[in-house]
């Protein structure tokens, strides 16, 4: 469990400053995010090295960003905070650790829990949205069919809504750059590989949210090769960040994680661009099955996979616009990321304040103030 916070991960606000008092009483929402992992970090509690000492985790276990936001009704954030933790030591122990953080940084932000209208959650697996609980995560054992919308509200007694963090990324990055667009695929390429889709200008979560799960759709040259979901050969197993370095380091280059991939890229590696370019047209082989299937009129690439640049882009585009129909592609546009990190934040808001008040939400709260 997480007992203390690092000085150089306090809280930040943003934007300077503000008196609560000068401010007033003004609503706002809670963001609640979870990166995922990367790769595993050793940690040796007895000699007090690594990330997170205070962490039970076990030993080796792969870290995850803990993040959360304070943010106004346009979904602009007020104030953050980033820490270390381990996802997979369960839903108690992070659900613990998420709400004494989010204590904490409504306070430093000079707002009271009174204020609070939601909560937004990202996680990072299939979550089935109608009761915000995991659906078979691959890489947050214990979470499966946990009651996370329960669990925070016995501490925060408003509106909890619970999503797949590629789709508050899809909502968030349509809002920002594309709102005029009404057919978008959001994806996102780092640790995992993932997609949220808005179709209709809505997004599109499937029968039980697990639409847009791109990561794990059978890659044409990922014959053999292993996927921490139990499967074999995976687009996320071929071409993911994680997927990337450990090709790397078959080469007898040093990578540990998506960062390291784009910083060899940066630096004019040709192994590294290679494999990223590749990476880019495995991708597309997948998503012109997707562009056939929706056509889109805009497909965004992001994740931290996307910060090298043309290379991987470059790649997605040769595969999309060779393998799919002329008519499908005619107007198709594939781009990078425009919200970039404020993606999921912004997504996430914007799924608490549309449900607030919609009609069904603006009762429930009339019901609370006439009460
Ligand atoms: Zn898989």
């Amino acid at each position: 469990m997480l007992s203390a916070w690092p000085d150089d991960r306090r809280a930040h606000r943003v934007g300077g400053p503000v008196s609560p008092q000068a401010q007033g009483p003004a609503p706002y929402t809670l963001i609640l995010g979870c990166h995922r992992p990367g790769p595993a970090v050793r940690r040796d509690h007895r000699a007090g090295t690594g990330s997170c000492p205070r962490s039970s985790s076990r030993r080796g276990s792969p870290r995850s960003r803990g993040r959360s936001w304070v943010t106004d009704l346009a979904g602009q954030p007020l104030a953050a905070r980033t820490w270390s933790l381990a996802i997979d030591d369960g839903p108690e122990v992070v659900l613990t650790s998420v709400t004494r953080a989010a204590r904490e940084l409504i306070r430093e932000a000079g707002r009271t829990e009174a204020e609070l209208i939601g909560v937004g959650v990202g996680l990072p697996g299939p979550v089935e949205h109608s009761t915000g609980r995991p659906t078979n995560p691959p890489i947050m054992p214990g979470w499966d069919g946990y009651d996370v919308p329960s669990r925070l509200a016995r501490h925060f007694p408003v509106p909890v809504l619970v999503d797949n963090d590629v789709n508050v990324m899809a909502l968030g990055e349509h809002a920002v750059a594309f709102g005029a667009e009404e057919h978008l695929i959001f994806v996102k390429v780092a640790t995992g590989i993932g997609s949220g889709i808005i179709s209709g200008g809505r997004l599109h979560r499937g029968a039980q949210g697990a639409a847009g799960d791109l990561g794990h759709i059978q890659a044409p040259h990922g014959a053999g090769i292993a996927c921490r979901c139990g499967n074999t050969g995976c687009l996320e197993a071929v071409a993911s960040g994680s997927a990337l370095a450990k090709a790397l380091r078959k080469l007898g280059i040093a990578a540990e994680s998506s960062q390291d991939v784009v910083a060899l890229v940066r630096a004019g590696n040709l192994e590294a661009t290679r494999l990223l370019r590749q990476a880019g047209r495995d991708i597309g082989d997948v998503l012109a099955m997707c562009v056939s299937l929706l056509n889109p009129s805009v497909i965004v690439v992001g994740g931290s996979l996307a910060d090298a640049g043309e290379t991987l882009l470059a790649g997605v585009r040769e595969a999309v616009y060779r393998r799919s129909l002329p008519l499908a592609t005619e107007h198709l546009r594939i781009v990078a990321s425009q919200a970039r990190e404020g993606a999921g934040v912004m997504g996430s808001a914007l799924m608490v304040i549309q449900q607030v008040l919609s009609p069904q939400g603006l009762d429930i709260l009339l019901a609370d103030i006439r009460g």
